[in-house]
């Protein structure tokens, strides 16, 4: 543990616990919460489960989404005492998906240290066995629940090309993933499911391929659903297509020059010069303006 001088605050330490297999956690997590004051968790039974793994006794207070304005102002009332103190969520890395940067963020506005204990986290556990890029990705969390917000969130995001990490309860996970199927098409996807425990199992293909074998798998337990990104618009709508479309409007009475200028417009990823010089040499004959 470490403190800075000037301050007489204590210190809020983000500590990574573990998603499921409780050898997951870091000694310098363990450290760190056997010599905080208090440690401030979701659920007093799971982090206890933790704890007496680790023969650790402190006193837990709860933050949550549903009380985390009366709790945080405890916690920055005690901090400012000068206790330090440990934030845990039920899994993985408090603030993600889950209450913690709200308080990180009372912390920095109030000038109380905060230092990050670093531990698993499911996301980024289902990023690199998923085998889809993961040196550019999204973090999504989880969608809206409503399935109007939620095809609405996707359309949004329909376009990035960078492999996007999803939560999703057991509860909506078919319905998310066919949400998908209609709004991305077939694309490639890993499902990372009950990651480090015992029935660890990891789906990938298309999105279509994963809803068929999912049949056979009991929709329960906890997902991370990875995609691949958008194809970049260049390559989706390559040159040939663009090519294709001059060919149309030619057909249709335009000339060449006006084809190539109304489709290089409309795409905004091919440059007119270059379009025209393709056209020139790879449409049948076709009317030089
Ligand atoms: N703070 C956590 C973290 O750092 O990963 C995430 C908490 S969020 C409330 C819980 C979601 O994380 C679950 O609904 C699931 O999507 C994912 N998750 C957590 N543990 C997992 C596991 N062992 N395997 C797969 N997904 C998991």
């Amino acid at each position: 543990m470490g403190k800075s001088s000037k301050s007489v605050a204590g210190v809020l330490f983000l500590c990574g616990t573990p998603i499921g297999n409780m050898r997951d956690v870091t000694l310098r997590v363990l450290d760190t919460l056997g010599q905080v004051d208090i440690i401030v968790c979701e659920d007093t039974r799971r982090t206890r489960k933790l704890l007496s793994m680790y023969d650790i006794s402190k006193p837990l207070l709860t933050y949550r989404e549903d009380n985390k304005e009366r709790a945080g102002a405890k916690i920055i009332q005690m901090l400012e005492e000068g206790k330090n103190i440990a934030l845990v969520s039920d899994a993985g890395m408090p603030g993600i998906s889950d209450p913690g940067s709200h308080i990180v963020c009372e912390c920095i506005n109030r000038g109380i240290d905060v230092s990050v204990v670093p531990g698993a986290n499911a996301a980024l556990s289902a990023l690199v066995i998923s085998g889809l890029p993961a040196n550019r990705f999204a973090f999504e969390g989880f969608l809206p629940r409503k399935r109007g917000a939620r095809i609405k969130r996707l359309r949004e995001i329909a376009n990035e090309e960078r492999t996007i990490i999803f939560y999703e309860s057991p509860l909506r996970f078919r319905q998310t993933l066919e949400d998908m199927l209609e709004v991305f098409g077939d694309r490639r996807i890993a499902i990372a499911r009950e990651l480090t425990k015992k029935f660890e199992t990891v789906l990938r293909g298309t999105i279509s391929q994963v809803l068929k074998e999912m049949e056979s798998l009991l929709e329960r337990g906890e997902f991370v659903i990875v995609v691949a990104g958008a194809e970049k618009l260049k390559e989706k709508y390559g040159k040939e297509e663009e090519l294709a479309r001059v060919q149309k409007l030619i057909e249709e009475g335009y000339s060449l020059g006006e084809s190539v200028r109304i489709v290089a417009a409309l795409s905004g990823e091919v440059s007119r010069r270059e379009l025209y010089d393709l056209a020139l040499r790879k449409l049948k004959a076709p009317e030089v303006t």
